[in-house]
């Protein structure tokens, strides 16, 4: 379980292999609402505490498959990100060292041009 920011200042979250894009507070902002990234093809959503991120509560079924191994190279791409700001190294040349291991570049590169807005 592990929390993103995006460049368009959406929260991501992630939990089991599934991707959410955060939704809206409850009305005390005790609970974080989030929906599943594919919201218009998957009803899932799920409810977190707003302090402690503990998963409270999941409605419905994912009408796909589990997204593990491309949160695992997102959340890899994210620390390179930040390697490569420490370092001075230009991004690009951290990214194409770092990812030559993960076998789903090409859908992780598509899905951080979608979300993080970042192009190669
Ligand atoms: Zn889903």
């Amino acid at each position: 379980m592990s929390q993103m920011k995006s460049i368009r200042g959406r929260e991501i979250f992630t939990h089991d292999g599934y991707m959410y894009i955060f939704d809206a507070f409850n009305f005390n902002k005790t609970r974080k609402f989030w929906r599943c990234r594919y919201k218009n093809d998957c009803s899932c959503c799920i409810h977190t505490s707003t302090e402690t991120s503990e998963v409270l509560k999941i409605l419905n079924d994912h009408s796909h498959d589990s997204e593990a191994a491309l949160i695992e190279a997102n959340e890899a791409i994210t620390y390179m990100k930040q390697r490569a700001k420490d370092s001075l190294e230009p991004t690009s040349s951290v990214i194409n060292e770092c990812t030559s291991g993960i076998s789903q570049v090409a859908k992780v590169h598509n899905f951080y041009f979608d979300y993080f807005g970042m192009s190669n």
